[in-house]
């Protein structure tokens, strides 16, 4: 009503859309920059054998460190880069990032673990990703074997295409993940056609393992069903020992979350690697 006051109204809702993008564009253009700038980094969350805890896995998160606003989580800025396909330049630098790290912790001696990385829709889907991945397990020098690449299963809503893109990546020797996976539109029965190594149980089924009987009927049911399509079947967002021992006891041989871990930066995982995965295989 104000734009009617002022007997405007064109002027009005146009200054009211150009409010909305504005600040998209303001978003966009700061993580042009954070990229150029140094401005983003990887955290890294171990996943731990639940019989040994031994670090079995690492996962790069993606993390903003603002010059003024401090650190900015994924979830603020990842749907928008994935709308504009920024997500495209961030993807390569965090892919080309993790290699380069875990190349580093092979030279130190740790012995063998994929890193995951997480890849988006739109990135899968680039037509230069297989490329790209190529190229970076070329200059870093880093086994096909210790890349790993988290899908959701929101790639099936193109599934011919889909399974194109897997099958290259699965030549390539590369280790292939579905995240939060029981949250998204996957069918049973293609599931046992993907060529996958991983399924990684999205942490809302784990959070009410224990008060909600059914969740807990789902949970087991996954697992079982996931080792039974010879799968490697990991919890994801443990947070306490109860949640723990129920993963255990139904047959989850692999967990990540805070009870073991937050993500941290590299020179914190490097101490945690230091007291569990010594070449020797003996933890200190
Ligand atoms: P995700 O791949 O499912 O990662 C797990 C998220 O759960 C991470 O949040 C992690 O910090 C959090 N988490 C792990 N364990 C626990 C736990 O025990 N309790 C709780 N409350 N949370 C836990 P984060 O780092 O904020 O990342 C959120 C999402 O953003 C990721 O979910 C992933 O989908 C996306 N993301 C992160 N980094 C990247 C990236 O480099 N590229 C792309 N495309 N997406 C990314
Ligand atoms: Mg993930
Ligand atoms: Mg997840
Ligand atoms: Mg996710």
């Amino acid at each position: 009503y104000l734009a009617k006051e002022r007997g405007n109204n064109f002027c009005f809702y146009s200054s009211n859309l150009n409010g909305i993008s504005i600040r998209k564009m303001e978003l966009e253009n700061g993580l042009r920059k954070a990229l150029e700038q140094g401005q983003l980094m990887l955290y890294y969350q171990p996943q731990v054998s639940i019989l040994t805890r031994e670090i079995v896995g690492i996962e790069a998160l993606i993390r903003w460190h603002h010059p003024e606003h401090g650190f900015i989580a994924p979830s603020e800025f990842i749907p928008l880069v994935e709308e504009t396909g920024l997500i495209v330049p961030i993807g390569k630098w965090v892919v080309t990032e993790a290699c380069k790290q875990r190349k580093a912790w092979e030279n130190a001696g740790y012995r063998d673990f994929p890193i995951a990385v997480n890849v988006s829709v739109r990135q899968f889907e680039d037509e230069q990703f297989i490329e790209y991945i190529l190229e970076v397990l070329d200059e870093t020098g880093l086994a096909a074997n210790q890349l790993e690449l988290e899908i959701t299963e929101s790639i099936m809503q193109n599934p011919e295409n889909s399974m194109i893109i897997l099958n290259q990546l699965k030549d390539l020797g590369v280790l292939l993940s579905i995240d939060d996976f029981g949250t998204g539109y996957s069918s049973l029965s293609y599931l046992k056609h993907l060529p996958i190594d991983k399924i990684k149980i999205d942490k809302s089924f784990v959070d009410d393992i224990l008060y909600d009987a059914n969740q807990g009927v789902m949970v087991k049911t996954i697992i079982d069903m996931g080792l039974n399509l010879n799968f490697t079947v990991i919890a994801e967002g443990i947070e306490t020992d109860e949640q723990l021992s129920f993963l255990k006891k139904n047959g989850c041989r692999i967990g990540q979350g805070y009870l073991f871990s937050k993500p941290i930066p590299t020179e914190q995982m490097d101490e945690f690697l230091l007291y569990t995965n010594r070449k020797s295989g003996i933890p200190i």
